[in-house]
Order: structure tokens, then sequence, then C-alpha cells
């Protein structure tokens, strides 16, 4: 069963219908590479890469649900950002990163799926150490909808642990841009399953909590949210959580986090473009209160969905 299938099988978020998906579709997905729609197993790349061999890209990921795009326009705004600060150039403007995206979800017949745009630095035909030399490449691709959270971890919440690993700091690489430089992450994760959790939150150089592997993290207290101001990506799913609090009159702020703060609130919550809104009931092995999905976290849930089928928030993907 897809996670997709297993998510709606209990009815955590709303159906998604098959209308458009032709049984000779792409289960896999498609990619766009080097001015090509492949199926995904056919989509590689050279190990001269920059992007494979130094990190040296950068990337979104929107999601589509129900056939429609998510908020697309911000996440084409964050990455024509990254590409700009890292003086990379693709061969495309947003209209044509906007219609490479819509033909891979449409080829793939997928309506619920995760697309990422990204750019690697490239290689250089000389094998010049010069970044300047190296031609960068623009690929694409949508593959069926995953979520950080499976469908059980959406009904209880995840059960995070807090790793003493710290996340790049942004004197280092600016977290807007959005990067593949994720061992801290990755060693974060591992700290996660040593002591039994599902997932990790890591530090800042603070020493606060930053973020973790794909996701943004909220705290509740007192019926106010927070999330952690630096040294984090501007998740999209982070700013619409700020979007729909302002909508239904909830404070929210960004600030330093402490461990202890989080560890103390009434309701914690991550976010991502992979899953949404997905709850967090256990830190560190103590339950967050009660141990039970906050009230507030499920009616921002419940808000999250229902914005995928408002037009002002989402899209119609260009199905044939
Ligand atoms: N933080 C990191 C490190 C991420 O990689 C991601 C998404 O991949 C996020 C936060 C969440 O960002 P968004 O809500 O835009 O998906």
């Amino acid at each position: 069963m897809s996670q997709t299938t297993a998510i709606q099988a209990a009815k955590l978020l709303p159906a998604v219908s098959d209308r458009h998906v032709d049984p000779h579709s792409y289960p896999q997905g498609i990619a766009f590479l080097d001015g090509q729609y492949l199926p995904m197993s056919q989509a590689r790349i050279s190990v001269l890469d920059w992007g494979f061999l130094h990190s040296d890209a950068t990337y979104d990921t929107v999601h589509v649900w129900n056939g429609r795009f998510f908020r697309l326009d911000l996440h084409l705004e964050r990455f024509f950002g990254g590409l700009e600060k890292l003086r990379m150039t693709i061969p495309f403007d947003r209209e044509g990163v906007t219609e490479i995206l819509h033909n891979c979800v449409a080829l793939s017949g997928h309506r619920a799926a995760y697309v990422e745009m990204l750019c690697t630095r490239g290689a250089s035909p000389t094998f010049s150490r010069d970044p300047r030399q190296a031609v960068n490449r623009f690929m694409a691709f949508a593959v069926p909808f995953g979520s950080v959270a499976n469908a059980e971890q959406l009904r209880r919440g995840l059960h995070v642990a807090v790793s003493d690993k710290v996340r790049i700091p942004p004197a280092s690489i600016d977290p807007a841009i959005k990067n593949y430089h994720w061992l801290d992450l990755v060693r974060g994760l591992y700290d996660a399953y040593d002591r039994g959790a599902e997932t990790a939150l890591i530090l800042d150089f603070n020493g606060n909590v930053a973020e973790g592997p794909g996701f943004n993290v909220f705290c509740v207290k007192h019926g106010k949210l927070s999330t952690p101001a630096i040294g984090v990506l501007p998740g999209i799913t982070r700013r619409t959580v700020f979007d729909l609090c302002a909508e239904a009159g909830l404070a929210a702020t960004t600030a330093d986090v402490s461990v202890a703060a989080l560890k103390a609130s009434d309701e914690v919550f991550i976010t991502s473009t992979a899953g949404g809104i997905m709850p967090v009931t256990r830190i560190d092995g103590a339950p967050v209160a009660d141990g039970k999905v906050g009230a507030i976290t499920s009616r921002l849930m419940a808000r999250y969905w229902e914005k995928h089928d408002d037009p002002a928030w989402s899209s119609p993907v260009r199905y044939p």
C-alpha cells in the first residue's frame, strides 16, 4: 500500500481522487533532464557533477495533492532566490520551470506527488576546479507523495529525540538557500534511532532547537505559537502556519526555542512539504503535556488541508 493510500485509508488527510490516473502511467514518477522527460529509473547524472561531489546544488520541493499544486509560486520564488545567491543560471524562467513541473506530474499520472526542481553546479568540460567553468544543470521530477510521518505517526504523534548535533550555521551557508548539506541532520537521525525515537531535532549554534531532517518545528504554550528564528530553512509550510494563524487569530512568532521550553510545551508539531503539519507527542521518551495530539495542532492540520482546494492557495495540474 502506498503511503498516500495508507494515510487516506486511516482518514487522516482528505481523499485524493484517481480521476486522471492513467493505468499506463509511471508509478515511480517522471523526471526532466537534458531537455527530455524520462521514467525516474532512467534519470541519471554524471559522478563528476559538483552537485554529487560537493553538495553544490540548490533545490525546492512542492507537493501536489488531489491534482493541485500547493503554493507553487512561493516554492518558485525560493528556488530562483537560491539560484541567484549561488550564482547559478538555468535556461528557463519561472514560466518555463512551471511548465516543466506541470508536465512531469501530468506525464506521471499522479494526483498526489512530491515534485522537485533542482540545479547542480554541473561539471566542467575541462575538469577545471573553477566553479565558473562548470555548466549548471537543471532537473525536475515528480514522484509519488511522501510524508515524514506515516499514518500511525500522524494519528498518535511522532516520537522525537533532541540530538546535540549542531545545524550548519548561517554564517557558513545561508539556510534560505535550500540545500543538500544534511550530514548534521543525518547524524542527528542516528542519535534519535539509538535512543528509540523516530526522528530528530538538532540544535542551532547557541544550543537552542533548530530544525530536523526535512522539517521545521513549532511549539505551543498558553495558546501562543513559536518556531526557531535563526539557523533554519524558512519553510513554506512554516510560512503557511503563520498565514493560517493570522486567519484564525492565533499568536505566532519566531523566537529562540530552548530545549527546556520545547519539552515544557503544551503542544509540539513539525512542518514540511513532505507531510504538512505533523504532531509530536513524545520528546526524549517523555510525553509532551498529556501525550495526546493537541487541539491547536489538530485545528491547524485540518485548515492546512482545506486550503489545498482553495484557488487562492493552490492551482490545478494541467493534466491532458
Ligand atoms: N528544514 C529543512 C532542512 C528542510 O529540508 C525542509 C524541507 O525539505 C524544511 C525545513 C521544511 O520546508 P518546507 O515547509 O518548505 O517543505
